[in-house]
């Protein structure tokens, strides 16, 4: 299991986010204020998933 922290981009609110996730599959979101942030959060761990396998693809 991963940590990542966060800051929400959804709204100007700016939550900041501790993500836990494996892979590219969340786990658990706390400090977001509402379920946007839960879904900021998977796009972003989805988003550096595929990054890392790019990078690992070129090496
Ligand atoms: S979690 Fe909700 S309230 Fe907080 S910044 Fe994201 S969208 Fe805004």
């Amino acid at each position: 299991m991963e940590k990542l922290k966060l800051t929400c981009g959804a709204c100007k609110n700016a939550c900041q986010l501790i993500v836990e996730y494996e892979d590219d599959e969340v786990w658990d979101v706390t400090g977001n204020n509402c379920m946007k942030g839960m879904i900021f959060a998977q796009g972003e761990v989805t988003k550096n998933c595929l990054s890392e396998e790019k990078i690992s693809n070129n090496k």
